[in-house]
């Protein structure tokens, strides 16, 4: 444990070298059990990300960001800038999820979940030791001159990750324009829509700058999730951790030699050879402790788990674990921190269900019309409105009659009934003319009804401004 204690732990990040240069990483290509789920995991969460926007539900598209038309849709549901409160509880639901899952299971969602991580990780990288071989392969031609295999297989490897980069802005581009446009830009051809193709090009360059060369700078110094496990990891975190009480026994690990027995000896199972740390993809010593680097890949495990194999020693030195755990052989508990992240995760969803569950299908919106002051005849008060009417189904809705709940009175709408589309928004004028004699202050508050073939759909209220003095 000593050695453990006395060691020289780095105050630099992983990539960086003394002199501040950017220290290239070239992992080797992990291989094992845990990488295989991980690599079938990918290619399902692959499969979504690339097919969400296509995917319709009720005509709408499966998941839909629209910030330039203010259009959203969540598996399939419309929402509008009208449902903000929707969307300020679901972020809160969940930051409020990040945390407890966070604080139980650690950064598993990096490593198995995380785009950036499956990107990288399960596409480019994949790309990358198809072309340029192994680790071994990787080093030696990056040192090599500029001979004619480094050219061709760079060339390869670059207009790979283009065309790879291309494709994904495409997608990107799908779920904020939606698919429908993207698919008629294609069939119109490209040369067609140049500013699109433009804001494609951009698009494409920044993910091919992130996966050919910042890669792994995004985990360590972009991401925030990455900044936040300082404070939200305790002791009883699930990590993938290096268990240094059996790795370095009692005078620390050492390099396995055939005729000592390590037991006697006091040497940990740690046979220091290196395999974790030269197949990690951000460049760090699991064995130095959780480190903010370290994004969960489960690379190290697998390496170590064939290393143990191979010398006949149980698996698990690197494995998911928490630090009680491998300390003190403490199992996991639900202590009462989990217990109230829970309660108010559930309360969340549950607030969050009702609020979409009473969500109205039709918002309606009648302002008086600025500017305008009420008109009075002999016997009675007339306003002017605007009304605007927001259908968020997937039906248009015709003949939309408006008429007064509180109040006797006229409502004459500019036009006739209204019809609004599916998804549509429809804006009118319409006038309110009340008897003086059912008004009884100056600023009286009209409850609306908004009708379609006779059924009441919606109700809203305003305000109808009268003389100081009625009657
Ligand atoms: S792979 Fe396992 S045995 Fe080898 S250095 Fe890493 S922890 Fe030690
Ligand atoms: S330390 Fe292990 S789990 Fe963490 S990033 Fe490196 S290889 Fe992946």
């Amino acid at each position: 444990m000593e050695l453990y204690e006395n060691e020289n732990f780095r105050d630099s990040i992983g990539t960086v070298d003394d002199s501040g240069k950017r220290n290239f990483i070239f992992p080797k290509k992990p291989k094992g059990k845990l990488y295989n789920y991980r690599t079938y995991v990918s290619w399902f969460l692959l499969a979504i990300m690339i097919l969400a926007p296509f995917i319709k539900i009720n005509g709408n598209q499966f998941l839909l960001f629209n910030v330039i038309e203010r259009k959203f849709h969540i598996f399939g549901f419309p929402f509008w800038p009208q449902d903000f409160h929707l969307l300020v509880i679901s972020l809160l639901l969940s930051v409020v999820f990040i945390i407890l899952f966070t604080v139980v299971f650690g950064r598993i969602f990096c490593g198995w979940m995380c785009p950036q991580t499956i990107f990288m990780e399960m596409v480019f990288r994949k790309v990358e030791y198809l072309i340029e071989g192994d680790r071994t392969k990787q080093i030696k031609l990056e040192k090599q001159a500029w001979n004619a295999e480094k050219i061709r297989k760079r060339i390869l490897k670059w207009t790979s990750f283009f065309i790879i980069s291309f494709i994904i802005s495409n997608v990107f581009l799908a779920y904020i324009i939606g698919s429908d446009e993207v698919l008629q830009y294609i069939t119109q051809g490209l040369l067609a829509n140049l500013s699109t193709l433009v804001n494609l090009l951009i698009f494409t360059l920044v993910f091919y700058f992130i996966f050919a060369w910042f890669r792994e700078q995004v985990c360590i110094i972009v991401c925030p999730y990455g900044r936040l496990q300082g404070v939200l990891l305790d002791d009883k975190s699930i990590n993938v951790a290096y268990d240094f009480v059996r790795g370095e026994g009692n005078h620390g690990r050492k390099k396995l030699r055939k005729d000592e027995n390590r037991e006697e000896l006091g040497h940990g199972d740690c046979i220091d050879c290196d395999q974790c740390v030269q197949v990690c993809p951000t460049g760090i010593d699991i064995r130095n402790g959780t480190q903010l680097e370290c994004i969960n890949c489960t690379a190290c495990i697998d390496a170590c788990d064939d290393i143990m194999d191979r010398i006949g020693f149980d698996r698990g030195l690197i494995r998911y674990a928490s630090e009680d755990d491998i300390e003190k052989g403490e199992k996991f508990k639900f202590t009462p921190r989990l217990m109230a992240y829970s309660t108010i995760l559930t309360i969340l969803v549950g607030v969050l269900l009702a609020m979409i569950f009473l969500r109205n299908d039709v918002e309606a919106t009648i302002l008086r019309l600025p500017g305008q002051t009420f008109q009075s005849t002999e016997s009675t008060i007339k306003n002017v409105y605007t009304v605007k009417l927001i259908n968020k189904t997937t039906k248009d809705i015709e003949d939309v009659v408006i008429k007064l709940i509180s109040h006797k009175g006229e409502i004459e709408m500019v036009g006739g009934h209204l019809n609004v589309k599916k998804q549509g928004l429809k804006e009118g004028t319409l006038f309110i003319e009340i008897n003086k004699k059912d008004l009884l202050s100056s600023k009286e508050k009209l409850k609306i009804g908004i009708y379609s073939n006779g059924e009441l759909i919606e109700t809203t209220s305003t305000n109808f401004a009268g003389p100081l003095k009625i009657n």
